[in-house]
């Protein structure tokens, strides 16, 4: 059995059977806003934008232009079978993407989150994270791991200081916030970290240039990176998902997934 992920389940189409191989599920491919954009639907242009009017004509499993904030899934297979659930990202539209995703790959729950950095897109969900958390998690018996940089930190504890600080809502046990255990990681591509068994290599990239966004290479058999919002590689990124990169000692990537932003025209 190969426990390493592969990008071999598809996000539409029939419902999931149970697998016992690791696979990737993209949550979303859309930009910060995701799409339709509702400004091109309750102000329409004229002519209306091509995109966003045909983006409510068919189902969204369906339809490239219904898109969610951008995160991805690792369904992690172990060799004993079990499946962890590896979060990449937690944006606005998370709870939608719940519904969507989850249910139709029989998803039960998440097993830990990794952030890339804390823009909105990126964060904005954590408040609805206690939905998909495991039900043993409810009575505060484990907490789920969050791996993020101290700078993501900062800003989450900013936003969200009862999520950091874990205390009940006016004593209401039915208010209790997710039980989160925040995990300090570094953007270096030589501090690796473990989240659910299986080991990340931090791979950072500037978003602007005046942002560093983190991506990810991991995968025990096949060799996956996930850059999101980039707009720059930098070089020691570069170099590590190349073919001479020993980040992980196995060459050649198998698969590049790349999420570009736009800045000034120039993609
Ligand atoms: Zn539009
Ligand atoms: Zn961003």
């Amino acid at each position: 059995m190969d426990s390493g992920p592969v990008p071999t389940r598809p996000t539409g189409g029939s419902a999931a059977v149970a697998s016992s191989s690791s696979s990737l599920i993209f949550l979303g491919t859309g930009c910060s806003g995701a799409l339709p954009d509702a400004r091109c639907l309750i102000q329409p242009s004229e002519p209306p934008c091509t995109v966003c009017s045909t983006a409510l004509s068919l189902p969204p499993d369906r339809n490239p232009n219904y898109r969610c904030n951008t995160s991805l899934l690792v369904d992690y297979c172990h060799d004993d079978g079990a499946h962890r659930y590896i979060l990449i990202d937690v944006g606005k539209t998370f709870r939608e993407q719940v519904l969507r995703w989850f249910v139709h790959h029989e998803v039960p729950s998440i097993d830990s989150v990794i952030l890339t950095h804390e823009h909105a897109d990126a964060v904005l969900g954590l408040d609805d994270l206690w939905v998909a958390l495991p039900s043993c998690q409810r009575n505060g018996s484990a907490k789920v791991p969050v791996f993020l940089t101290q700078f993501t930190m900062d800003s989450v504890a900013a936003r969200f200081p009862n999520l950091v600080e874990q205390k009940l809502q006016g004593g209401d046990d039915f208010a209790r916030p997710a039980q989160l255990h925040w995990t300090i990681i570094e953007g270096d591509v030589d501090k690796p970290f473990v989240a659910s068994e299986l080991q990340f290599w931090p791979l950072p990239v500037m978003h602007g240039e005046d942002y560093v966004c983190l991506g990810f290479l991991f995968g025990r058999k096949a060799r996956v990176a996930y850059l999101s919002d980039v707009s720059r590689i930098l070089p020691r990124t570069e170099h590590a998902i190349s073919k001479s990169g020993t980040a992980t000692g196995q060459g050649q990537l198998d698969l590049l997934i790349l999420e570009t932003n736009r800045l000034h025209g120039a993609i």
